[in-house]
């Protein structure tokens, strides 16, 4: 067996063995303080939903059952709570799937206009209760098609618009945009006129379970993982996403997606 004589060749390989096991060391070391903070965001987050649901099953359990008027009042508060927890689960199994590399974006030509429209549509009933008017802030909302995952686009816009909808303000407006930006690039943009958003919370936003105080998110329910969905599909599409925000006037989110290269009638 040949044994290495050289010295310079034996301390390199000593270095890079060194030097691969301290990243690996790093690493892990990051990796960990990241799995506990993303633990106690978990549990921070499902206590607040889970304790309010046992309060109302403890007051049904004490005496509130009897009266009719009351049982059907803490009966939907507490589904109100189980809906808000299920949807907290279901946006963490997308976040651990994304994080995992399992986010597979499957291509199609599609028409953004009519998946905007669609998506208004979806959630009509949600602005209507807001007094908030979604629409297009275009003169001719004609057909664009991009090429892009219809399904997690979808998903983009509708957390956008959701967002702008739970922090905006009752009468205000949401206007979406589609613009040619380069050549075979289109950019998407949710204006709202709503709180917006303090210059500092800019840069972490898109963390997930990231939120801001004063803007009422705590009482707007919610788990802080929208944007940070948003985030991960945009990036999966190697795409841009870029937030625009004024604190009392409104926030713009805009994305750039690409242009269906065919021709599609
Ligand atoms: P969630 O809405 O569930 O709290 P998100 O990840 O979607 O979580 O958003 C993170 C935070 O960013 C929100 O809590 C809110 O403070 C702020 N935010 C997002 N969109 C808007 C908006 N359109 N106007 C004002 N604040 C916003």
């Amino acid at each position: 067996k040949p044994v290495t004589t050289d010295m310079k060749t034996l301390t390199e390989e000593i270095e890079k063995f060194a030097e691969g096991k301290k990243i690996e060391i790093d690493t892990l070391k990051i990796r960990e303080e990241y799995r506990k903070d993303f633990l106690g965001n978990v549990s921070h987050e499902l206590k607040t939903p889970l304790f309010t649901v046992q309060g109302y099953i403890l007051t049904l359990l004490d005496g509130a059952m009897k009266d009719k008027k009351l049982r059907e009042k803490y009966l939907e508060r507490a589904n109100k709570g189980v809906e808000r927890l299920i949807y907290i689960v279901k946006d963490l199994d997308l976040i651990t799937k994304f994080e995992a590399g399992e986010l597979k974006v499957e291509r199609e030509d599609f028409d953004v206009i009519e998946l905007i429209q669609n998506t208004f549509d979806l959630l009509e009933m949600k602005a209507a209760k807001k007094q908030i008017a979604l629409t297009f802030d275009m003169e001719y909302p004609n057909p664009i098609y991009v090429n892009a995952d219809r399904e997690k686009i979808q998903q983009v816009i509708s957390n956008l618009l959701v967002n702008s909808i739970k922090y905006g303000h009752s009468n205000g407006t949401t206007e979406v945009s589609v613009e040619n930006l380069i050549k075979n690039k289109v950019i998407v943009r949710v204006t709202d006129n709503g709180v917006g958003i303090p210059k500092q919370h800019i840069p972490r936003l898109f963390e997930r379970f990231y939120r801001v105080d004063q803007s009422g998110s705590r009482t707007e329910g919610g788990s802080g993982l929208g944007l940070s969905i948003v985030k991960h599909i945009i990036e999966a599409h190697e795409e841009k996403i870029y937030v625009e925000s004024e604190v009392g006037v409104g926030s713009e989110f805009s994305f750039t997606l690409e242009k269906s290269a065919n021709k599609v009638e």
